[in-house]
């Protein structure tokens, strides 16, 4: 049995008098769910939301991390930072990133590797553009993404791995990928890694989809074999929607 994981990305988005809020109306609601519930914050909440988690099954994430471990790198955070308030996951190579700033498979790696130096779990988000998929290139994009964004990451380091097949066309659009294109997707990257790191590691890493989640189309597309979760942007801003997808995992 995977690991199932619902990891909630705020962007740029609450204060910190607004997650205390959030986490005041999300902890009740989440506290039978049996999945794993993550939110990622920007980095003026962390401390806040981390102060707020009374549950066993809820982490806060970040949304980056920078690959050095210090240094004169302006405006950049390192992972070590993130580990000493108690951040559990760091999302690495959200599109937002590759798209606005210049993040490409390489810097994933090496961002990825710097997560995992420090003791976090990297949530590595992959997905292609419309255009991609309209030319039918949507395997070896996936393909490349996967192949030099692990570039250096162990079969070992991979335990704390998790990957996030987020459709760049279904990203805050409201288009969500329909149950059958995810499921495909995404059975496609576990066998690519598979590929490079044997059954054991494929069977085993959590698969999310992103994508316009919500509370109506969450269950569908939990019920999918090699789905294992959601990275949830708009929906994980309400608390009363995010534990609505928390809770509708039905595998
Ligand atoms: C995301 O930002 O990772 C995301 C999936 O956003 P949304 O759910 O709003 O499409």
């Amino acid at each position: 049995m995977r690991e199932i994981i619902l990891a909630g990305n705020w962007k740029m988005n609450k204060l910190v008098s607004e997650t205390k809020s959030f986490f005041g109306e999300l902890s009740p609601l989440v506290k039978d769910c049996k999945n794993t519930v993550v939110i990622c914050a920007p980095y003026t909440a962390l401390a806040a939301a981390v102060d707020c988690v009374t549950n066993a099954n809820v982490f806060i994430g970040a949304e980056n991390a920078h690959w050095e471990k210090s240094g004169a790198f302006t405006g950049e955070i390192a992972a070590d930072m993130l580990a000493e308030i108690g951040i559990k996951y760091v999302i690495i190579g959200h599109s937002e990133r590759r798209q606005y700033f210049g993040e490409t498979n390489e810097t994933v790696a090496k961002r990825t590797k710097a997560v995992l130096n420090a003791g976090l779990k990297a949530i590595v988000c992959v997905g292609e553009t419309l255009a991609q998929r309209e030319k039918n290139v949507t395997e070896s994009v996936l393909n490349e993404q996967i192949t030099l964004g692990f570039n250096g990451i162990t079969a070992e380091e991979m335990k704390n791995v998790v990957i996030a097949y987020e459709p760049v066309w279904a990203i805050g659009t409201g288009l969500t990928a329909t149950a059958m294109q995810a499921q495909t997707a995404i059975s496609f990257i576990r066998q690519q890694i598979k590929n490079i790191y044997g059954e054991a590691v494929a069977e085993n890493i959590s698969i999310l989809y992103g994508g316009s989640m919500n509370e109506k189309n969450a269950a569908e597309l939990l019920s999918m074999p090699d789905i294992d979760g959601g990275l949830i942007g708009g929906a994980s801003l309400v608390a009363g929607k995010f534990a609505a997808i928390c809770n509708a995992d039905n595998k």
